[in-house]
């Protein structure tokens, strides 16, 4: 970098995308493969961040080189920026580095003036063209750079039109549009108490400085966050010159891909508005015409569109999101990135390319964000129990959602946080409704097209979205919507259907989503490149069979006490637990043992011939007793009701609860603790555990047991807990005459101790499995629990964390332990196998750093496995992730 704040579009190219932002460096690329695009210059990022570093203040030397850019600019154009003739207009648009569709501001037509629209529409010999692209000044300017809230612009053109008896904007003629600018700037004045600047260099200033601040709304912020956007890169502006959409019928403007970006089929894709700007058709106030219609409209710009985009999309060799102006028969692109799409379409698209030769198999795999494979794994509406639509709308974004109705986005926020399934239902989405749409099961709106801001947002973030439902009318304040003669509250639920466009009042059912073919073959190449094994957390047979079907190779982690808490079991749990002889709770073992049989016979047969590691009860034993609060008042309540049967058992229960009651259980007697204080339990469940591989084992089949100690400290506790399941098992396997069934015996690492003494406990152990929720709750002394619900949050939105340690793997602290623990371990036991099924197995970030360290298996939730397989195979993948202009 040669310490300048602004580049000609001459002087860029697609490589300098951190100095240029996205937009400007597609836009520089462009011109130099030779597609048309309109002159300008780019004010870099560095110039942002230095402003923002400064307080708002811009570097010293910004403001010159911004005028001598302008200069050569009009230089090369013949035309004057606020000339009364041939003037020139620009547009200032924002460019981050990685795409932030709509979160920042944009401003058009900037540089015109009373006496340059008369100029324009003199040379343009059309004063409507004129007067509309003032208008749209006066607007853009008041609403981003003197902060007129949007709705007063919106108010005052409806009011118009209403007056003059036309629906569409392009009814109303120059002279009204010449009205609008002056109500437009009343407006202005109105709302901030000045006049609007006149000068156009200054408006240009300060609308740069606006575009700068942008970097900062709220909206900008939200997105950032969800999308894990650092807050320091910064925006650059694109300073261009106008072309125009909106010169009557020989001109258009229009968004569209080279593929679908909601399936990834290989075929034109967007949306186009006659007589328009860019910022009619993503706004959604004119619903757009599809882009197949734009041969007959223009049919030499049509065919040049279709030309450019083959040879875009070949340069880039991937799926581009274009836009694009005609301006009187003759094209420009304003805009070139790679396309966002939902994660079918990348499975497609990237399939595709692999099979058109654009692309290699490694290539193909970068490009698919492990964590948008949600989507494909999402529900879908189950088409054996189709009900009748209310209505239809365009089928935004895909996946089935059922949720009550919400019509603002700050009541979906709250709600939907609360842990409420809701559909967020708007007239449109606007970019500030985005949290909205974070914690919405859906959207639907009532206008907008397929690439409104609603449709774009809701494709990224992998929900469904129903967009443009036309006959929906909405009352918010009302809270109702009415579409004919049903009218819908807030009472009621909605189902929505991304996939089709079509809005089912209630709830109804849904079916998992189905994998397709290009799931199949995608993850299919991530098994050949990864090195990691993928197992998942399964504690019931169907959990492992899901989980085999999406390619699970095994069990990481089977948690033998949510078998415990299955209503028809709780009882004889309780029995167990409350038993006060040694005998009373041998019976009540010997009635779980069964149980507990069955359970296991289900997932040793799903996972039949792959390993499956149970692990003994965890837990603490208050855990499956009554709450003491509870309990308290049930004690008090017999007490007044005189029954003294009763009340003698609730005591007697409320004193067991009361004992057992600890002051931090997380730490207190469970895991190996309570194993060893009550060997009878792990007794029970090893012959359980053998039983049920015999069992298996006799239908043919063959089980692969391994069998876990829960929160190991000392290497002797381990010691002991092992002679006891080895003397159990092999018991087992004595009296059914069995030689040959192998199991092995290890322990799940997940306190500091452990991982600190790894080398004398492997001394014990057959295999490792870290389990990196306790750890992380124990290595940083935060309990997940406390954390969540209070600090974190605060923590995480100062900064103070990057992420959330439980969901993301605290690389530095928790992963230096996991490092520690392996080399130590490895050190008494080179064969030892060792993995990790904590939540971060199924964490992409976290399993890149699960590789490094070498361990040989994560384990996560069946619906993750297929995200782990990725992910483990991107984590052996060098160069650069997934290039997200
Ligand atoms: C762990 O601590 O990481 C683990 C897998 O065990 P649990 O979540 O059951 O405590
Ligand atoms: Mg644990």
């Amino acid at each position: 970098m040669d310490g300048r704040y602004v580049y000609d579009l001459s002087e860029g190219n697609a490589e300098m995308k951190a100095l240029l932002g996205g937009k400007g460096a597609g836009v520089a690329e462009m011109k130099r493969i030779g597609v048309p695009v309109p002159d300008g210059f780019t004010v870099t990022t560095s110039a942002c961040v230095a402003a923002m570093r400064n307080g708002g203040t811009w570097p010293e030397r910004l403001w010159d080189e911004i005028q001598a850019h302008l200069s050569t600019l009009e230089r090369r154009t013949g035309r004057t920026l606020g000339a009364a003739e041939r003037p020139l207009l620009v547009s200032v648009r924002s460019g981050a580095v990685l795409s932030m569709p709509g979160m920042m501001d944009t401003i058009l037509n900037l540089g015109i003036s009373d006496e340059s629209a008369e100029g324009l529409a003199a040379e343009s010999n059309d004063p409507r063209f004129a007067w509309d692209s003032y208008r749209r000044f006066v607007q853009m300017y008041g609403e981003v750079v003197e902060g007129v809230p949007g709705q007063v612009f919106e108010d005052e053109l409806t009011a118009l039109k209403n007056r003059r008896g036309v629906t569409q904007d392009t009814g109303l003629t120059a002279d009204d549009l010449k009205e609008l600018v002056a109500t437009f700037r009343r407006a202005v004045r109105l709302s901030t108490g000045h006049e609007l600047p006149t000068e156009p260099r200054e408006q240009l200033r300060r609308a740069v400085d606006a575009v700068f601040g942008s970097w900062n709304s709220p909206r900008a912020k939200v997105y950032r966050g969800l999308n894990d956007i650092p807050d320091d890169l910064g925006t650059a502006v694109n300073v261009m010159q106008m072309v125009f959409g909106n010169k009557g019928d020989t001109s258009a403007t229009g968004v569209c891909f080279t593929r679908n970006p909601a399936t990834g089929a290989r075929e034109r894709y967007g949306e186009f508005l006659v007589d328009a700007q860019g910022e009619d058709v993503v706004a959604g106030i004119r619903t757009p015409r599809r882009l197949p219609e734009l041969e007959s409209v223009l049919p030499y710009a049509y065919a040049q569109l279709m030309a450019t985009m083959d040879q875009l999309e070949h340069h880039y060799k991937d799926m581009q999101d274009i836009e694009f102006t005609v301006e009187d028969g003759t094209l420009f692109l304003l805009q070139v990135r790679t396309g966002k799409r939902t994660a079918a379409a990348a499975l497609k698209v990237a399939r595709d390319l692999v099979a058109e030769g654009e692309i290699d198999k490694e290539t193909a795999l970068r490009r698919i964000d492990p964590a948008q494979l949600d989507q494909v794994l999402h529900p879908a509406l189950d088409p054996t129990q189709a009900g009748t639509p209310l209505t239809r709308g365009l089928n935004a974004s895909p996946g089935a959602a059922v949720g009550r109705i919400v019509f603002d986005a700050d009541t979906a926020a709250e709600r939907g946080k609360a842990g409420e399934a809701v559909v967020l239902v708007r007239w449109e989405t606007t970019p500030d409704d985005i949290h909205g749409v974070a914690a919405a099961q859906g959207v639907l709106t009532a206008h907008g097209g397929m690439t409104s801001h609603a449709a774009v947002v809701a494709r990224g973030m992998g929900k469904p979205c129903v967009a443009g439902a036309g006959e929906l009318r909405i009352d918010v304040d009302a809270h109702t919507m009415t579409v004919g003669d049903t009218v819908l509250t807030d009472a009621d639920t909605l189902t929505l259907d991304g996939t089709t466009g079509a809005v089912y009042p209630g709830a109804l059912p849904l079916v998992p989503p189905q994998i397709t073919d290009d799931f199949s073959t995608v993850l299919g190449w991530a098994d050949e490149v990864r090195r990691l094994g993928v197992r998942a957390n399964a504690d019931t047979g169907e959990e492992a069979t899901k989980a085999r079907e999406l390619g699970a190779e095994g069990v990481g982690l089977c948690r033998t006490e949510h078998m415990f808490m299955a209503t028809d079991r709780l009882p004889v749990v309780q029995r167990m637990i409350l038993a006060d002889t040694t005998d009373a709770r041998q019976a009540a073992l010997d009635e779980l043992l069964p149980m507990q049989q069955a359970d296991f016979e289900e997932i040793f047969t799903a996972m039949t011939g792959l390993p499956v590691a149970v692990r003994l009860i965890d837990p603490p034993l208050h855990e499956f007793l009554p709450d003491l609060v509870e309990q308290s008042l049930l004690v008090q309540r017999l007490e007044a009701d005189d029954a003294p049967a009763e009340l003698e058992r609730a005591r007697a229960l409320l004193d067991r609860i009361l004992r057992l009651s600890e002051a931090n259980p997380m730490l207190g007697t469970r895991g190996v603790r309570l194993l060893l204080l009550h060997p009878e339990i792990g007794v029970m469940q090893t012959r359980a555990i053998i039983r049920a591989a015999l069992a298996v084992r006799r239908r043919g089949l063959d089980p692969r047991v391994e069998i876990m100690v829960p929160l190991v400290g000392f290497a002797e506790e381990l010691r002991r807990m092992r002679e006891i399941i080895v003397a159990t098992a092999d018991d087992e396997l004595a009296s059914a005459g069995v030689t040959d069934l192998r199991y092995t015996v290890g322990t799940m690492i997940e306190l500091p101790r452990a991982v600190l003494t790894a080398d004398e406990i492997a001394e014990h152990a057959d295999f490792f499995s870290f389990g990196t929720n306790d750890l992380s709750q124990t290595a940083i002394g935060i309990s997940r629990d406390d954390a969540e619900g209070s600090f974190l949050v605060p923590y995480l939105e100062a900064g103070i964390v990057p992420a959330n340690p439980f969901a993301s793997l605290d690389a530095d602290g928790v992963g230096e332990l996991v490092r520690i623990g392996v080399e130590r371990g490895l050190r008494t036991r080179p064969d030892l196998e060792i993995g990790i099924c904590g939540e971060h197995g199924g964490d992409p970030a976290s399993i890149i750093v699960f590789d490094g360290i070498g361990l040989d298996y994560v384990s996560c939730s069946p619906y993750r496995v297929p995200i782990a397989r990725l992910a483990a195979a991107r984590a052996r993948l060098t160069g650069p992730a997934y290039d997200d202009r």
